[in-house]
């Protein structure tokens, strides 16, 4: 066991008030690509740059080629969670995790059991039609062709927030209550670039910041305790209990 893993035990054992604040590095262990490491998705080649294509202007103007791209990178139907998801469920469920606050849209915290989880950027489990409003799974879309419709004719949205879109207000609300009033804010696997989510470190009041994050992250100078190395493999030398 390194220092940093005991340091970290230790502020584990000592707070019943942790947020989890998390990004696409998460559930790179799971199989799905970031965006910005080498092997993520604004390294590889596609017509468009990714922040194109995943943006409201896009989806309006080209929304088959929004949906070619959807169901190609963003639905990951044979993703699990990792060893970090089921360490954050579980600290949850021992009392000592008060909420996750994720900017991915995989719906895997709520797989591996968490119960408070605030997705600011939405979830590809979720997409409705943008005229009665009824909502459809990620198969849905997977299945369609083209455009995916709903039986009243209506085109189907997923409810991902797209660049260029506002986050909902009671996510927002809840993330910042959670992290504004937690002792320790555990932020791992974002590049912390995005915006307005990486702000929302700022609302941090409480004792320890703790970064896991594979690369260097601007925010590393404001932490306790950094580490480079992958979520996953840290979160899993933690013992609950
Ligand atoms: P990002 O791609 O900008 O940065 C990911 C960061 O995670 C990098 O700094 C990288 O060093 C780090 N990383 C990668 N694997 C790691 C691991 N195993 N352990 C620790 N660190 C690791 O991601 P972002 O900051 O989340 O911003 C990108 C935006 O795109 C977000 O809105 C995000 O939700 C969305 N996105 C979501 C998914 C998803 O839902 N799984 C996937 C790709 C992008």
């Amino acid at each position: 066991m390194t220092d940093a893993i005991r340091q970290l035990q230790k502020i584990v054992d000592d707070s019943d008030n942790i947020v989890f604040f998390g990004g696409a590095g998460v559930s790179t262990e799971s199989g799905i690509p970031d965006f910005r490491s080498v092997d993520g998705l604004y390294n590889q080649k596609y017509d468009y740059p990714p922040e194109t294509i995943l943006s409201h202007t896009f989806f309006e103007r080209h929304t088959k080629e929004f949906f070619d791209f959807y169901r190609d990178k963003m639905i990951c139907p044979d993703a699990k969670p990792n060893a970090a998801h089921k360490k954050l469920a579980e600290l949850e469920q021992a009392g000592k995790l008060r909420a996750v606050v994720t900017q991915n849209i995989d719906g895997l915290h709520t797989l591996a059991g968490s119960k408070t989880v605030y997705e600011l950027h939405g979830s590809v489990h979720r997409n409705y039609c943008r005229k009665c409003r009824r909502f459809y799974p990620a198969e849905y879309i997977l299945r369609s062709r083209g455009v995916p419709v709903c039986e009243c004719g209506g085109v189907i949205k997923p409810d991902v927030v797209l660049y260029e879109e506002s986050l909902d207000d009671n996510c927002i609300r809840g993330a910042v209550a959670a992290i504004s009033s937690a002792e320790v804010l555990i932020v791992a696997g974002s590049s912390l670039t995005v915006y307005p989510a990486a702000g929302f470190l700022h609302y941090f009041r409480g004792e320890h910041l703790v970064l896991i994050n594979r690369d260097a992250t601007p925010y590393d100078g404001m932490a306790t305790l950094v580490m480079h190395e992958k979520v996953g493999e840290v979160l899993s030398q933690i013992k609950v209990g």
